[in-house]
């Protein structure tokens, strides 16, 4: 695979947008990285992390010279970016982002990019940790993970193939979908899933014992929560940009817990061994 930038910009140097930089760098990828971001002691600690070698919190100011603007911030910030974004955007000029939910931020670009939507090619890296901020960056973490790149009808073909070249050089296997099928299909595999945690997590919080419950906390209780620790920000973000399809899945994720309380109530052994049954084959049948 080959790519090369002079300079890639990274709006919100963060877990994300820290470790494609710092990806990128131990490829031989780039040749600088401008990082651009709201606070000056993140993109500071960002600089002296090896992860930007400049840095503004001036759109205009950071993407001068850049071919390759990666936006990195949460879901809810990204329109504001774009918006900001769309006047100093040149020619050539690409602008591709990282955000978890792809049909939210496609309608922001919509909604600000005017002629320029074309610049804009969406993508996922499906690769993450529940740490957040500039020191959680690491260059390893897309290595041999999935990114999922979502192109629009305004796209050229070489600038997708570019971002698509851009996440391979760092290790990630690509593949292109639809925004729909992507954000219904990781409404399942990973919002569903992190809102369950939040919420279990909240809920044993909330108990009066939930002191002793949590003394007791076993090897289930941090496998299954372990995501729960991730940031509420960017969590709060996703929930909203794509509750539709969160809630879809919510709604048949209830109707078995009300068959699972049934079964329960009835003391269906039966009922209860075929559904685990069903559920070990299944998460036997996964390689991660
Ligand atoms: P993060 O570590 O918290 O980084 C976010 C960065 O954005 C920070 O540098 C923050 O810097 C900056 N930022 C926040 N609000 C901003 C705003 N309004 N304007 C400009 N900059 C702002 O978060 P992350 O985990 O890298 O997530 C970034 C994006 O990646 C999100 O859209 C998320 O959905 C997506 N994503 C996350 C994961 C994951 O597992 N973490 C996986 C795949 C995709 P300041 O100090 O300036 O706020």
């Amino acid at each position: 695979v080959s790519f090369f930038s002079a300079r890639v910009c990274v709006i919100g140097s963060g877990l994300i947008g820290g470790s494609l930089a710092l990806a990128l760098k131990k490829a031989g990828a780039v040749g600088e990285v401008v990082g651009c971001g709201r606070n000056t002691a993140t993109l500071q600690r960002a600089l002296e992390l090896g992860i930007v070698d400049h840095y503004s919190t001036d759109i205009a100011q950071a993407v001068q010279g850049a071919d390759m603007v990666v936006l990195s911030v949460p879901m809810l910030a990204m329109r504001e970016v774009l918006a900001q974004l769309e006047p100093v955007l040149q020619p050539g000029m690409i602008v591709t982002d990282v955000g978890s939910a792809k049909q939210s931020v496609i309608a922001d670009a919509q909604a600000v990019l005017g002629d320029k939507l074309g610049q804009f090619v969406p993508a996922h890296p499906i690769a993450g940790t529940e740490k957040s901020g500039p020191d959680a960056a690491f260059a390893e973490l897309f290595a041999q993970r999935r990114v999922i790149v979502t192109p629009l009808a305004e796209n050229s073909e070489a600038d997708v193939a570019r971002v698509v070249a851009m996440w391979q050089c760092v290790g990630a296997v690509v593949e292109c979908m639809s925004a729909a099928h992507h954000d219904h299909v990781l409404a399942a595999t990973s919002h569903l899933p992190h809102l369950l945690a939040f919420t279990l997590v909240d809920s044993l919080a909330r108990m009066d014992e939930s002191r002793e419950v949590f003394r007791y906390a076993a090897g289930g209780f941090r496998d299954f929560t372990r995501i729960a620790a991730s940031d509420p920000t960017m969590w709060r973000d996703i929930a909203l940009a794509n509750a539709f399809e969160i809630k879809q899945v919510l709604k048949r994720y209830q109707v078995e817990l009300e068959a699972l309380q049934r079964d329960l109530e009835s003391k269906d052994a039966q009922a209860l061994f075929d559904r685990f049954s069903r559920a070990q084959a299944a998460r036997e049948g996964l390689k991660f």
